[in-house]
Formats: structure tokens, C-alpha cells, sequence
């Protein structure tokens, strides 16, 4: 039937749309939080404009983003130990 195929097509085609319709999306969620900040998002510190250039959509400044990366280390060694287990064995 060719009835069956038109079907089909039209089907598909609004699959595409609907991909497309989402990658547009996603890309309107990236603007804004790929711009940086003008101050700390934690202390409301200004972050110096050389940061922010270097780290697109900042949002800390330096002493916020190194009291947050040495919070993480602890979970990090942890990991670590775990997997010194599985090569001992
Ligand atoms: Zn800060």
C-alpha cells in the first residue's frame, strides 16, 4: 500500500523536527551559563576579568574554587584506596 509509506515518511519526519526542535534548545540552556560572572557567586568577590577570560562561565573566584576542589579531594582518595584494592587481587 502506498498509503502505508506516506505514513512512514511523515512519521520520520517529524522525528527530525522534533531532534532539531531539542538541539536548539539546548543550545538557548548553554548561553547563559556559559557567561561568567563579574563577582563570586559564593563571597561576592569580583573576579578579576583575566578568570574570566581564561574560565568561560566562571563563577567563582580563585579562594571559593580552591576551598571547593580541596572539599572533593577526600571522596577522591577514597576512590583511590578502592581501586589499589582491586589491583592488589
Ligand atoms: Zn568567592
Amino acid at each position: 500500500m502506498a498509503g502505508g509509506w506516506a505514513k512512514d515518511g511523515a512519521v520520520s519526519e517529524q522525528i527530525e523536527a522534533s531532534i532539531s526542535d531539542e538541539l536548539a534548545r539546548m543550545k538557548q540552556h548553554r548561553g547563559p551559563v556559559g557567561e561568567s560572572f563579574t563577582e563570586c557567586a559564593e563571597c561576592g568577590e569580583e573576579i578579576p576579568e583575566a578568570r574570566r577570560k581564561a574560565i568561560p562561565g566562571v563563577k567563582l573566584c580563585i579562594d571559593c574554587q580552591n576551598a571547593r576542589d580541596h572539599r572533593y579531594k577526600p571522596r577522591g582518595g577514597i576512590n583511590r584506596r578502592g581501586s589499589k584494592d582491586s589491583q592488589l587481587k
